[in-house]
């Protein structure tokens, strides 16, 4: 029986209470809208952080040609600009999928009773709520038209804690060393505090500008997860406003299945999280990177490279030391930017010679158009802003005066800063095609997905080959448990740069967009035969995956709808392909009836 068929069999009944229940929210000029004094009180009750939300975006429309709008173009291309607007995302929509709409009105929550204020508001008005942190969504879900914004950017505090004890745990768990962070801060923050100033490790993601929160809602991979493990594991503790305005713990002994929930099952489903408290670890002596770039002369020499690189990876590189990407690019291209912990540059070089040896053999089919650099550094200073600016062509910095030296990104990330998605799509990889008698099918997929368009091996953000610890903690979380099967996530996505419907000269190219995601399409229907399941990550999913429920939970899927229906049974808290939406129109403004 299928997965679907199966989930669907186990869904709770939701017939009798739910019928009773206001089946539509409500809307501007519409009846049931909050009045004037309301919202009033609401900026009353928030000591004044309620704001009307405007994007930069209307000047454009306004004077598209204006220097000002010049300006904000320009800027949409830095993400702190982007992270400091409380009407702008980072990205500005996917053809066809989404389009970055301002809310009406936004509380930009500095405590945890602005966000139980702001979530009594919405529950009580019946209002479409929406939640944001560093607002790096794909699938559009920390934004929505005519709603009230709840905004974490100004809960960033970050605590480095040697023994943390959870509430209610006392006695019951060992105290371990953690960072707290409020729920607004970035990676970049996180990883300034722990790792360069107090000499530990905490699990996050790759992008530095990527909010805390919203990752560990999503369950979460770093360049080293394959060695610690998804991010949200390392959750011990969280604060939370549920949708009946209290204000909860939820950890290992408090609310143990909210905590279980919020590990992986989704952002803006189960409630507004205020803060988080996650396990750190030591660090290892050294971080490093492995780059190159070869391009094959021929087709039959490509369809080659990939089979060594497939036989190398599954013994060379399957592994907790390794992470990151291994792209096959139309062109006969493989190009390699990975990352390694734990080991020495000598130790990695020798790993990578007998392929490195293996392509210098045969120059007539092989030329390495980047050549290999693999550099180890102190774990300590991997993160450290100060010395990363320092490196040519590494970092780009947030060029508004006034800006701290610390607000950098990563220049690869640039591209995403501001993008409209064109396509984007992924799928978990079973580690049983690494095994010798499937190598040479999974060559021949990805070489065939490569003529429509890149795909992308992320090696770490799949758990198969990770290490014992990592594994046990992924296994008690809401993530898909296919994870665990799966030695990579393939990615095949494609953007183009800051452009918005209705700025005339900045409109996206809407010709060229869908003409990408067909590509993109065609790519993944190679690598889907050679699938037995299709499994992907919540965050950096298909905005158009009909099986949701399936990719991104799987069996995991029912027990996470059933702690979403304890905690909002009434759906106050409602996203695209979140837990329980598919009990609402795609707008989320609209109940729809129980079948
Ligand atoms: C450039 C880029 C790089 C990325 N790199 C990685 C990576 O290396 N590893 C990885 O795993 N993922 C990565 N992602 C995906 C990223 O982890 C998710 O998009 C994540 O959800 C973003 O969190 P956010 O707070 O920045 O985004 P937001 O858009 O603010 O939030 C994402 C979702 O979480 C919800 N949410 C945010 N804050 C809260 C809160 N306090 N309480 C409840 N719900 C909340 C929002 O409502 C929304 O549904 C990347 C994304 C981008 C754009």
């Amino acid at each position: 029986m299928p997965l679907l068929a199966c989930l669907q069999t186990v869904l709770p009944s939701r017939g009798v209470a739910q019928a009773a229940r206001s089946q539509t929210r409500a809307h501007p000029n519409a009846h049931g809208w909050p009045d004037e004094a309301s919202w009033e009180q609401l900026g009353r009750d928030v000591q004044g952080r309620l704001v009307k939300v405007q994007s930069p975006l209307v000047t454009c429309a306004q004077s598209p040609a204006s220097p000002r709008c010049e300006q904000i173009f320009k800027q949409l291309k830095n993400p702190y600009y982007l992270r400091d607007e409380v009407g702008l995302t980072q990205s500005l929509g996917w053809v066809d999928a989404w389009t970055s709409k301002p809310s009406l009105y936004a509380v930009a929550a500095e405590s945890a009773d602005d966000v139980v204020a702001a979530v009594n508001f919405a529950r009580k008005h019946n209002l479409l709520l929406v939640v944001k942190g560093g607002g790096h969504s794909y699938q559009g879900t920390s934004n929505a038209a005519d709603s009230l914004l709840i905004w974490t950017r100004k809960l960033v505090g970050v605590t480095v804690h040697d023994e943390f004890v959870g509430v209610g745990c006392a006695g019951q768990v060992e105290p371990v060393p953690a960072v707290t962070v409020g729920a607004g801060a970035i990676w970049g923050q996180i990883y300034d505090a722990v790792t360069t100033k107090a000499g530990q490790y905490v699990q996050g993601g790759g992008c530095l500008t990527v909010g805390v929160a919203g990752l560990i809602l999503s369950g979460g991979f770093g360049s080293f997860s394959k060695r610690y493990g998804l991010a949200a594991a390392s959750l011990l503790e969280a604060e939370i406003v549920t949708a009946d305005g209290m204000l909860r713990v939820a950890n290992a002994c408090t609310n143990p299945d909210l905590f279980w929930g919020l590990k992986g099952g989704g952002g803006g489903s189960l409630g507004v999280v205020t803060r988080l408290t996650l396990r750190t670890h030591d660090l290892p002596e050294l971080f490093g990177t492995t780059n190159m770039v070869i391009k094959a002369a021929s087709e039959a020499a490509f369809r080659r490279l990939i089979g060594q690189l497939i036989r190398f990876y599954s013994e060379a590189l399957f592994n907790p030391y390794w992470g990151e990407q291994i792209s096959f690019r139309p062109g006969n291209v493989l190009a390699i930017a990975m990352l390694f912990q734990g080991l020495s540059q000598t130790q990695a070089e020798s790993t990578w010679r007998p392929f490195l040896d293996w392509i210098v053999a045969a120059p007539q089919e092989f030329t390495l158009i980047s050549p290999p650099t693999i550099l180890s550094v102190p774990a300590q200073q991997f993160w450290d802003p100060e010395l990363l600016s320092k490196v040519p062509g590494l970092v780009v910095t947030d060029d508004r005066p006034g800006s701290p030296a610390s607000n950098i990104f990563y220049a690869n990330n640039v591209g995403e800063a501001g993008q409209v998605l064109h396509g984007y799509q992924s799928a978990w990889l079973p580690a049983m095609l690494l095994r010798p008698e499937h190598q040479d099918r999974l060559a021949g997929a990805l070489f065939e997905a490569s003529r429509h368009w890149s795909v992308t091996l992320h090696v770490n953000k799949g758990l198969a080959g990770a290490s014992a610890e990592a594994i046990a903690g992924a296994r008690d979380t809401a993530t898909n448990p296919f994870v665990l099967e799966a030695f990579a996530l393939l990615i095949s996505a494609a953007q183009g740069p800051p452009a918005y419907p209705g700025i005339a000269g900045r409109e996206p190219d809407l010709l060229t967009a869908r003409r990408r995601a067909g590509a993109i399409g065609k790519a993944m229907a190679e690598i889907e035969r050679v699938l037995p399941v299709r499994g992907a990550y919540v965050a950096e999913g298909d905005f158009f995956d009909a099986n949701w429920r399936e990719s991104y939970w799987g069996a995991s899927y029912p027990r996470l709808l059933a702690v979403k229906d304890k905690y909002d049974p009434d759906g106050l808290f409602v996203v695209h392909d979140g837990v329980g939406s598919e009990r609402w129109s795609a707008d989320g403004l609209t109940r729809l009836p129980t079948p």
